[in-house]
């Protein structure tokens, strides 16, 4: 079956580290002039910033402000570290309020310290103690699921499947999952876990790059969509195929590309989002 490729810009949300040389205020400017109308903002980003200001610039830009990146890191063996990361959860969402956008993305954390049932359990605990705010701010979380060579620090919820478990288990309308085809798309049971994740009303956000082989940094060497071997198409069909219309985020991480011409990179992403999304 052959898959529709996406024909306009409407749905197509640039996170602010993707052009990480850019200021915010350069990111908006371009990304505007591109034709591009979503923008996740990641938190440094806001640095010496009037956060509610930013937001409105934003808008009058024409760009929907779709997530705040990123809060969670909830898991530690030293219960001052577990509270400290409760608080900037909380500031989190605070500042995602102030920005005006209502959706904040969860990565959640681990600590090799301690097993990693421990560490969901912190997982589990944490974001429990910051629902009320979040619920009061009208901000959601989206907990997103982290390829397993992070599983040792930045996320002991490694799959779909852990992540649907966790987001049901907290059984709030103020929490979901955040779908990433960089951390998932290796695994044989993520169509039926974008299914399911639909289904119960929690896939929050999409997020796409793609999977350079070889990889030549952990964190730092995402490709451009079209680069690698993630069938982000396929997985795009299966996240329309739940209803979800919102919008396409671009997350790349790449020393590479952040030594180019930011202008250039722009361009580069449109015509792959075109070709490959
Ligand atoms: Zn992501």
């Amino acid at each position: 079956m052959s898959i529709a490729p996406i024909t306009d810009l409407s749905r197509l949300c640039i996170h602010t580290i993707t052009t990480k040389p850019w200021s915010i205020e350069e990111a908006v400017r371009n990304f505007s002039a591109g034709g591009v109308k979503g923008i996740t903002v990641w938190r440094d980003a806001l640095s010496g910033r009037d956060i509610k200001k930013t937001g409105d610039m934003l808008r009058q830009n024409g760009l929907s402000v779709v997530s705040l990146c990123r809060g969670g890191f909830f898991p530690s063996k030293d219960p001052l570290k577990r509270q400290t990361a409760i608080d900037d959860n909380r500031r989190a969402i605070d500042e995602a309020f102030e920005l005006g956008t209502r959706l904040i993305v969860l990565v959640c954390g681990a600590d090799p310290a301690q097993s990693h049932e421990d560490s969901r359990k912190q997982i589990y605990d944490g974001i429990s103690a910051v629902l009320p705010e979040a619920e009061s701010a009208g901000v959601r979380v989206a907990i997103e699921p982290l390829h397993p060579m992070y599983a040792d620090t930045r996320s002991a919820i490694n799959t779909i499947a852990q992540a649907n478990e966790m987001a049901e288990k907290l059984n709030s309308n103020w929490v979901g999952v955040a779908v990433d085809v960089y951390h998932l798309w290796w695994d044989p049971l993520l169509e039926e876990g974008i299914e399911r994740c639909g289904r119960n009303n929690k896939l929050l956000a999409f997020h796409i790059c793609d999977w350079k082989s070889p990889t030549v940094d952990l964190l730092n060497d995402r490709g451009l969509m079209g680069e690698g071997c993630i069938p982000i198409r396929k997985i795009r069909s299966w996240v329309d195929a739940t209803g979800f219309n919102g919008f396409i985020e671009v997350e790349i991480f790449s020393n590479e590309y952040w030594k180019q011409d930011q202008s250039q990179f722009l361009k580069k992403i449109i015509t792959a989002y075109y070709n490959h999304v």
